[in-house]
């Protein structure tokens, strides 16, 4: 996740707003909320914090959850110590040693800037094609066709092992991290063990953290290599502690599953996470397609799986006039802005890729960079780009509009997901407008004048 957090990213140069349908849980890869995330402490005129110097903002945060108010992030790092030597037994049992334990939580104090990060809900949001725009241009295209040049012999031995194209192995490297020159600086030892004693999500971290420990028992990776983001992704397919567990392998055969330092061991264990997760061999992420006008959009709903077949039937065409290769593969309809952008088929693999990490927007910047890494062309069709995006607040307030008029959104909180949308596209059809889920300013309006 979230080695854009640190203030060096990359990104963080453009620091200004998060995505809004994005909301990954704390897991693998990078949160795409941060993406353009609020200004960090280190950014414009803020004075940089001393080195180890508490730079946590003393706010509550904006979850509203009882553990992340101030008050309780206080008292919960006043019993970091105790948290932490609760968690011996717990290691001990994974076969960690007394000695590395000692070693690795003597002196450990909490970082509570992630308290921050956890929370981090910014007001204004990025549109889909923008996030599209920064994670595939034409710098990314160009090194990551030099590292599959560079790495050619070790990418045919995945290929081979695995059956996962090389493309996406190398697109999951160059969005995660930049092609591994922006893993992030945080010790993801000190990282989970904050997570695991202090705020809202410490049970899904303290799992994290005793693998992190046990990751350092093994030997897999140096002790002082082991460094991410401020949830504790790290190397440069950014692996959290769990998922390394489930998916590492040591290609390069020095015994240690090494996804930091060792080149074949991160193509190889990404490879193998996506195989793990059902990555069918052959079959590409999908499809840029164009949806015709008075199209039934009540069909574009990740629930609605047809062949390509079956969508050609209903008037779906691949964009560029291109034939589809395979008419049996079974696909579901996104249309991301709605009907004014373009469409896609998404076949079983673009589901893998969200497993990796659950964005759509992610998974489609994935899919896409792997096309043209292997020489494809832009997208054909124009995104919506006159459309204003809804601020966090007016996405809440088109929730509640939702809700107030009986349509099922969930418990409001300014995302937009599957739910939001299919409630949307219900109110849509209700006013005879086209039912396209797209939240523009436009339905809010609608919405407000009953
Ligand atoms: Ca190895």
């Amino acid at each position: 996740m979230p080695r854009f957090a640190s203030p060096t990213g990359f990104l963080s140069a453009a620091a200004l707003a998060a995505t809004a349908w994005a909301a990954p849980a704390p897991g693998q890869g990078l949160d795409i909320r941060t993406l353009f995330s609020a200004p960090s402490a280190n950014t414009a005129g803020a004075p940089a914090p001393a080195a180890g110097a508490p730079d946590w903002s003393g706010e509550s945060g904006a979850s509203n959850h009882p553990l992340m108010t101030a008050q309780a992030i206080r008292a919960a790092a006043a019993n970091f110590r105790n948290c932490l030597a609760g968690l011996w037994p717990l290691a001990e049992r994974r076969g960690v040693s007394r000695a590395l334990f000692e070693a690795n939580v003597a002196g450990l104090t909490p970082d509570l800037r992630i308290m921050d990060l956890l929370d981090a809900q910014p007001e204004f949001t990025k549109s889909f094609w923008d996030y599209l725009d920064i994670l595939v241009n034409e710098d990314r295209i160009q090194n990551g066709r030099a590292i599959l040049a560079q790495h050619r012999a070790t990418f045919d031995a995945v290929e081979k092992a695995y059956g996962v194209d090389r493309h996406f192995i190398a697109a999951i490297w160059g969005v995660e991290s930049n092609y591994g020159t922006q893993i992030g600086e945080r010790s993801v030892i000190r990282s989970t063990a904050t997570l695991a004693c202090i705020g809202r999500r410490q049970d899904y971290f303290r799992e994290e953290f005793l693998s992190a420990l046990e990751i350092l028992a093994r030997g897999d990776v140096k002790a002082d290599h082991l460094k991410g983001s401020w949830a504790g992704a790290f190397g440069p397919t950014q692996f959290m502690p769990t998922s390394f567990k489930r998916y590492a392998v040591d290609f390069d055969g020095d015994g240690r599953r090494d996804v930091v330092d060792s080149v074949p061991d991160v193509i190889a264990s990404t490879a193998n996470n996506l195989k793990k997760d059902g990555w069918v061999t052959g079959q590409t992420w999908g499809y840029e397609v164009v949806v015709p006008k008075g199209f039934n959009f009540m069909l574009a709903d990740r629930s609605r799986v047809m062949s390509v077949q079956e969508w050609e039937r209903a008037g779906i065409r691949r964009a560029g006039g291109k034939a589809f290769p395979r008419v049996d593969d079974r696909a579901y309809l996104l249309v991301p802005a709605g009907a004014q952008g373009p469409g896609f088929l998404m076949l079983q693999n673009f589901r893998v890729i969200m497993k990796y990490n659950p964005a759509e927007a992610y998974a489609l910047a994935i899919g896409h960079l792997a096309d043209r890494l292997r020489g494809g062309e832009p997208f054909v069709q124009a995104w919506p780009r006159q459309e204003r995006v809804l601020t966090r607040a007016e996405r809440y307030e088109l929730q509640q509009h939702l809700a107030a008029r009986g349509y099922d959104v969930g418990e409001p909180d300014g995302r937009l997901g599957g739910k939001t949308r299919n409630a949307l596209r219900q109110f849509q059809s209700s006013v005879g407008h086209v039912p396209d889920g797209f939240a523009s300013a436009a339905i809010l309006e609608r919405l407000r004048s009953r």
